[in-house]
């Protein structure tokens, strides 16, 4: 199956990203979101990035104008109907994920691709309230897109091979690297990922070390390009809690008790880089560490 045009849902962190890498490949991009704002602002943060691109050199300007000129956006989900290939990147969550696929279902054409972008929520499940649970698949990027090289592809239990070649293209055509994973809680990168980051904040409860002593550990001892406390801030608090409730719950383990210490943070309203205050505090010149 070719795919030339691709829809792309909730203009957010990720799905401007998305935006951005499908229109670079040469894709015909529909950007839709429930608020008109988030439209806009992903439009400018699309140019800006692709300015920034172009000017060390990794784009031309033509390919900037070219990719602009192939996004679109629209506050009407049902335009979407006319694409090849929908990427869902709305709200992590499960009703509002839902909806938007009972919304859109009526409009779609006969061979139209649905893919979510969860981090966590069973394809599966959401597949299996669609008409084309066959057609229906994981296109789980990471963030930031136009940056990091991996998207996980995420086989439902209906998915067929069909779907999982026509998303493999794309991911060529992206120029990424696509890892193949079953459809179990938090596929592999977060399977991993998150019980580290838990067990680092269990570290910082149980007073093994502090902010500055694990982060530096874990870059120093083990070459990670990133400390496990200053990549939850990146990716936000309340996203990695969700991810170990997910787990939890999903593999019904204690291993995967989610630390009462990131609940903590949670509550407070510190979910990191994005409310100003984490593991670490931003509000100041450099990042100052909060415990
Ligand atoms: P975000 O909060 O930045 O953006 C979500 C967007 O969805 C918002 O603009 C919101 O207005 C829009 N939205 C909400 N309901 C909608 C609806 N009914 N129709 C259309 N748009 C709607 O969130 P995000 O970080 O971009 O995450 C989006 C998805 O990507 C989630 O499923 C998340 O789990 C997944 N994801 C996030 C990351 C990450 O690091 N942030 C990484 C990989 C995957």
């Amino acid at each position: 199956m070719t795919v030339s045009a691709i829809g792309v849902i909730g203009a957010g962190q990720m799905g401007n990203g998305i935006a951005h890498v499908m229109a670079l490949a040469g894709y015909n991009v529909l950007l839709t979101d429930i608020s008109q704002q988030s439209l806009d602002a992903a439009l400018e943060l699309i140019n800006a990035n692709l300015s920034r691109q172009a000017s060390r050199g990794k784009i031309s300007d033509a390919e900037l104008t070219g990719a602009m000129g192939r996004i679109e956006t629209t506050l009407a989900l049902s335009d979407l109907g006319a694409t090849d290939l929908v990427i869902e990147a709305a709200t992590e969550r499960e009703s509002v994920k839902q909806a938007i696929f009972e919304d859109l279902q009526p409009h779609l054409l006969p061979h139209t691709i649905l893919t979510s972008n969860t981090s966590s929520i069973s394809i599966t499940r959401l597949a299996s309230r669609t008409d084309r649970p066959e057609r229906f698949m994981g296109f789980h990027f990471m963030n930031p897109v136009p940056v990091m090289q991996l998207v996980e592809l995420i086989r439902g239990i209906a998915t067929d091979k069909e779907t999982y070649a026509t998303c493999h293209k794309v991911v060529e055509r992206l120029g990424k690297t696509a890892a193949s994973a079953e459809d179990f809680p938090g596929f592999i990168v977060n399977r991993i990922l998150m019980p580290m980051i838990n067990e680092a904040v269990y570290t910082l409860y149980e007073g093994v070390g502090n902010v500055q002593s694990i982060d530096q550990s874990l870059k120093l001892g083990a070459n990670h390009p990133m400390g496990p406390l200053e990549l939850a801030d990146f990716i936000g608090l309340d996203t990695c809690l969700a991810i170990m409730n997910v787990l939890h719950d999903g593999l019904a383990d204690t291993k995967y008790r989610p630390c009462p210490l990131l609940t903590k943070y949670v509550e407070a309203g510190w979910l990191g880089r994005k409310s100003d205050r984490g593991f670490y505090d931003y509000r100041g010149e450099v990042p100052v560490p909060t415990r």
